[in-house]
């Protein structure tokens, strides 16, 4: 079923969801298990599994000399999704990037998840690989997320990268997008940003889940600025718990959203981690709590494999 679809049929109870990345190369699919397992009494309607794309690592060869390498340390989003479909009769929401495809790629992709019934996808650019200063588009590719909800939003409409194909298939992809409270981080204002979003929506995007935040009152400005733009479409807050003390720095600088005063001085007062990770599930609870509150359709946790905190949060808002 699709995400848009679930929200419809939950006559206005906020849903949950969870977002898990792909293990390692190398790693198990009972890694994923491990970190649902314990979730999936909180029924999530859609799982979401995150694209990893490759990485530039410099490889030391027996010459003495450094060869650069490209590795995709995180394959496996497609085949996880469709082995959770099928583990725990769950719909799935792989996520899709421009960066390191083609548009045929991209097509050939999706004609795999939709032969495998997945009828959901978060269309999104993706960032600059490591050691480059920014996004560069494949030869042949999109350079912005834009651009691939217009393939797929045409896919929907039954056309294909081959025009010789008069009479292709109709997909039905429900199309999530990424939006940013605090901004994207390379866009010169929240307004211009704010135009980005609202193209995509009017490209073919169905829904927006949102970056990480941790003070409420940028997602319910963020919600104000995007209905008053013509934005209409379900808004999801992305909620991610502090857990460790040198996140205070590494998530403004990874993401870039603000931490606010209060929480900052909260966790300078911590005396060790354990303190430091109770105080996050405690912000976060209190940030879930007053979302649900407000009637948001879903909350959705980035668990970054971390069932056990995600749990603990969940327990106090439902
Ligand atoms: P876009 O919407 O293309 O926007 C990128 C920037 O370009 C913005 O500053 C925007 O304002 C600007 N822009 C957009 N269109 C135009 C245009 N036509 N002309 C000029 N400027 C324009 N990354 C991954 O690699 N894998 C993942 O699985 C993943 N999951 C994510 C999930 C969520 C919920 C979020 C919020 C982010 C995720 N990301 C993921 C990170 C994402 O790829 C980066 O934030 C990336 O830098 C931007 O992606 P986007 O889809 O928002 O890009």
């Amino acid at each position: 079923m699709k995400v848009t679809d679930h929200f419809a049929n939950a006559e206005g109870k906020t849903l949950v969801s969870f977002e898990v990345l792909p293990p390692l190369k190398g790693g198990s699919m009972q890694t994923i298990f491990d970190i649902l397992d314990p979730l999936m009494e909180f029924k999530p309607p859609f799982i979401d599994v995150t694209y990893h794309r490759e990485e530039y690592l410099y490889v030391k060869r027996q010459s003495g000399y450094y060869e650069k390498v490209a590795i995709r340390k995180r394959p496996g989003t497609v085949g996880i999704c469709a082995s959770l479909m099928f583990h725990y009769g769950v719909d799935t929401v792989p996520h899709l990037i421009c960066g390191g495809f083609t548009k045929e790629e991209t097509e050939n992709a999706l004609i795999d998840l939709n032969f495998l019934n997945i009828t959901n996808v978060l269309a999104l650019r993706g960032d600059a690989r490591q050691f480059e200063d920014k996004f560069v588009a494949e030869e042949g590719g999109h350079p912005f997320a834009i651009d691939l909800v217009k393939q797929i939003s045409d896919m929907n409409a039954g056309k294909y990268l081959d025009d010789t194909i008069s009479n292709g298939q109709k997909t039905d992809f429900c199309i999530g997008v990424a939006g940013y409270p605090e901004k994207h981080f390379e866009a010169p204002n929240l307004g211009l940003d704010l135009e980005k979003t609202k193209a995509k929506i009017d490209a073919g995007a169905h829904y927006i889940v949102t970056q990480m935040f941790f003070d409420n009152s940028k997602y319910f400005e963020y919600v104000d600025k995007c209905r008053a733009a013509g934005i209409t479409v379900p808004i999801v807050p992305g909620l991610k718990p502090l857990t460790r003390g040198y996140q205070l720095n590494s998530i403004p600088r990874k993401f870039f959203v603000n931490m606010p005063d209060d929480l900052v001085k909260a966790a300078e007062q911590c005396k060790d981690e354990a303190a430091i990770k109770a105080l996050g599930i405690e912000w976060c609870v209190a940030q879930s709590r007053e979302l649900k509150d407000a009637g948001v359709p879903c909350l959705h946790y980035y668990t970054m494999g971390d069932a056990a905190t995600t749990r603990k949060i969940i327990e106090q808002v439902y």
